[in-house]
């Protein structure tokens, strides 16, 4: 089996000889070994090899060129000239990318600039001259800067084109080639895409020499193999996960449940979100100690616990037989993945049901997935409040009828009495029985909006054919994810990062959507902890990482200082002024 398609095939990435600043922050981070792509890709990129890798989003193929770019940054002075260049094709992805590298590179110092169109050029060149080890931009503006002299290239090393087939469908071939003729002969070219269209192999013969080919894609499972299991899947925003995988949990009621998530962190921080929204679950990955694993389990086994929230690396040796339910919380990095996180359930020829949170842009790694299992997966709306209204009403009756079979009605008896003047049984029966039934309604998540008819990435705007690279329209600068007030999941791109209004000042808490931030908990959190009101706070915007919060200006030291000792979704954030607002 090709070593990108075989999830069995453990191996740390210290194995990988990676330097340890860098197997550092990926244990920080909480990975807990690399993916496929990452295990194919990285020993051949280490050593200096070009590289075409045919893989999709969600494989961590990011952190496969990442990871190898970052380690060979020189130790000592590191010069005003980036010796890595990553091209993609959308603002979004760029963004997504610098940030993925920029947060690799941590320890490292690495300093990554994203630039794209529709951004106000004068910041890139001023961070430009201050130097960088890594741009990420689009086609069209980097040849902008190229012909401005603002980038220099001639110290480069290493050149990655991630997402080439989407690079050429928006017509950036023209821009590609002239980049990669303007750069120094002798670096490495690595080439990332989702299809290998032959305009791909064309471009890939033409700028590598020698590429190492990979790919992370399914051969079919064999007949039989495929346990009994109903498979279907929502795919929502990001930000709607946790409260999509609440409304899921409550309308599958899984007396015995088994939650993928990616890394340590995110099994932590997914626990303790259920856990405060009243679910017994138990978080179980590869940081944990045996002792540790060992009493999870047992509440699993004993039932004072439904849920497990894993890890592919901690669930591989889990043996539970009476498992009835997988969420896969998001998609995993290889289809092969998926074929053994199913194959938890629907063991014993008992029917297992397995349902899959994805996010727009994990389509491709969906389509792989169903063309290994050989099944489809049937994707709907996430439930809305009042289906799962509807499906709880079995459970009102049962509580009223427990009520009703002899349950404790002390010290209502006057009180009926009195409304039977007013009102007729059946009247009074039915005014009773839908307020047990309200009593039985979940947090209020609203309707979660489904996200499977947006595109895979929402801006294009760098494509040539609407902006001409030096005139595009200048709006806001790099590395900035998005979130408004009541409306964080309507937005995908980079916002601008507009200054605050009069008289007000914006509150930097380190906290956002990736540790599930919603704007109600900030509002919440400074409402409580401070005696500002709801109706003092201004505009909220929630990115990836953290939050930015608008306050009165003259309130805001006390609100810092009121909000210091606080927690915000279970953890401390850091919270100061913000700097660049
Ligand atoms: P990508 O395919 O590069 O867009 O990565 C998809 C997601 O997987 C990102 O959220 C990464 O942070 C995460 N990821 C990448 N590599 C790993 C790994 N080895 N273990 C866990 N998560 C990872």
């Amino acid at each position: 089996m090709d070593p990108a398609n075989d999830p069995e095939d453990s191996g740390t990435f210290a194995d990988l000889a990676l330097r340890p600043e860098l197997v550092a922050v990926l244990s920080d981070l909480g990975y807990e070994e690399p993916t496929p792509i990452q295990r194919a890709a990285i020993p051949p990129l280490l050593e200096g090899r070009d590289l075409v890798g045919q893989a999709a989003t969600g494989t961590g193929k990011t952190a496969a060129f990442a990871l190898p770019m970052l380690h060979q940054l020189p130790t000592g002075d590191r010069g005003r000239s980036p010796s890595g260049l990553v091209l993609a094709p959308t603002r979004e992805l760029a963004v997504q990318v610098a940030e993925a590298v920029s947060r690799y590179g941590t320890t490292l110092g690495a300093r990554v600039l994203a630039v794209y169109g529709g951004q106000p050029i004068t910041p890139q060149l001023k961070v430009l001259q201050r130097g960088v080890d890594v741009v990420v931009g689009t086609p069209g503006r980097v040849l902008d800067h190229l012909h401005r002299g603002s980038l220099k290239l001639d110290q480069l090393k290493v050149v990655v084109l991630d997402e080439a087939d989407e690079m050429f469908d928006m017509g950036f071939a023209e821009e590609l080639d002239a980049i990669l003729a303007a750069l120094p002969d002798k670096r490495q070219t690595v080439l990332f895409s989702a299809t290998m269209p032959p305009k791909i192999a064309k471009m890939a013969r033409k700028h590598q020499t020698d590429p190492v080919q990979i790919a992370v894609k399914g051969e079919k499972a064999p007949a039989g193999e495929a346990p009994k299991v109903s498979q279907t899947g929502h795919i929502v925003m990001r930000v709607d996960k946790p409260a999509a995988l609440a409304r899921v949990l409550d309308i599958h009621q899984p007396s015995s449940a088994l939650v993928f998530c990616r890394t340590r962190e995110e099994v932590d921080s997914l626990t303790e979100a259920l856990k405060t929204r009243g679910y017994r679950a138990e978080p179980l990955h590869g940081g944990m100690s045996q002792e540790q694993r060992d009493r999870v389990m047992n509440r699993l086994r004993n039932q004072t616990a439904d849920l497990l929230v894993a890890t592919d690396v901690a669930a591989r040796g889990l043996d539970v037989d009476h498992l009835t339910h997988v969420v896969n919380y998001n998609v995993p990095a290889a289809p092969e993945s998926y074929v053994h996180r199913i194959g938890r359930v629907g063991r014993a020829g008992r029917e297992g049901v397995a349902i899959t949170l994805a996010e727009p842009r994990e389509r491709r790694m969906l389509e792989a997935i169903e063309h290994l299992t050989g099944t489809k997966i049937t994707f709907s709306k996430v439930p809305s409040l009042a289906d799962l209204m509807a499906s709880r009403l079995a459970v009102t009756r049962a509580a009223l009828v427990e009520v009703l079979e002899g349950g404790d009605i002390t010290g209502v008896q006057p009180m009926v009495t009195d409304l039977l003047a007013s009102y007729s049984p059946e009247q009074l029966a039915l005014a009773a029985a839908a307020l047990a039934h309200r009593a039985q309604a979940p947090a209020d998540d609203g309707d979660i909006p489904d996200a499977s008819h947006r595109p895979p990435r929402a801006l294009r705007d760098d494509a040539p054919r609407t902006s001409t690279p030096g005139t595009t329209k200048h709006t806001g600068p790099a590395g900035i994810g998005s979130g408004s007030r009541g409306g964080a999941h309507q937005r995908t791109g980079p916002p601008e990062r507009k200054p605050a209004k009069e008289g007000m000042a914006k509150l930097y808490i380190g906290a956002g959507r990736a540790a599930s931030v919603r704007p109600q908990d900030l509002v919440g959190a400074i409402a409580g902890e401070s005696h500002l009101t709801g109706k003092q706070i201004g505009s909220i915007e929630i990115t990836e990482r953290f939050s930015l919060v608008e306050v009165p200006e003259s309130e805001i030291d006390a609100v810092i200082k009121a909000l210091r000792s606080s927690v915000i979704k279970g953890r401390k954030a850091i919270i100061r002024r913000d700097r660049d607002t």
